[in-house]
């Protein structure tokens, strides 16, 4: 009788986001706990130091938007956005970065990643950063594939690591399926 119960309970929680399942992986509480990891380590930098956070849209607005309600060293936010990401392996096709409305030039600025997962995209984004003139550059990601790396320099903060398994929520998309969940799941093979 346990057996079925706990096979009907897996069953539930199963879901669909197009052709893909995907199973529960990290709860709210646990991103809660991985979003104050950051917080806290950025606001211990940067105090009084008003950095400039630049979001990465798509996948990193949840996350961004949690982090500065919790940032206490005066941030101004923005967002930019680079090439999207499709299906479930990273294309290494990326565009350059779009949408900067700040000036940079002597700031500190803190760019703000869903997932590093080869390492690739910050690697790009960092380089253009840096030819803006900012008085530093930082990354801040939500979640890091160590195993997946293979860019030059790991994010400076990190909320959490994950094993090299496709994830979705908060954020994170399946083909533009799944980001409104307020948990992670990850894909079910
Ligand atoms: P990277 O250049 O580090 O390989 O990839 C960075 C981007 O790929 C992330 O910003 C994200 O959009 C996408 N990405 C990498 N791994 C995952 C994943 O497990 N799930 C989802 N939904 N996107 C991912």
């Amino acid at each position: 009788m346990k057996i079925v119960h706990l096979w009907l309970k897996f069953q539930v929680l199963i879901i669909q986001l197009g052709d893909k399942k995907f199973r529960p992986y990290l709860s709210a509480e646990e991103i809660a706990w991985a979003v104050s990891r950051v917080s806290e380590a950025l606001n211990e930098k940067y105090n009084g130091k008003q950095p400039i956070v630049l979001g990465v849209l798509n996948g990193a607005f949840m996350f961004c938007s949690d982090l500065v309600k919790t940032l206490t060293c005066g941030p101004e936010i923005h967002f930019v956005k680079v090439s999207s990401y499709e299906g479930t392996a990273s294309s290494g096709n990326l565009s350059r970065l779009i949408g900067i409305s700040a000036e940079l030039k002597d700031r500190h600025v803190i760019l703000v990643e869903d997932i590093v997962d080869t390492g690739l995209t910050v690697d790009v984004l960092r380089k253009e950063l840096a030819a803006m003139g900012p008085a530093s550059v930082e990354v801040a990601t939500l979640l890091f594939k160590p195993d997946a790396f293979r860019g030059s320099q790991k994010p400076d903060y990190t909320g959490l690591e994950i094993p090299n398994d496709f994830v979705v929520g908060y954020g994170l998309d399946y083909n533009n399926l799944g980001r409104e969940l307020p948990e992670l799941y990850v894909i079910n093979d």
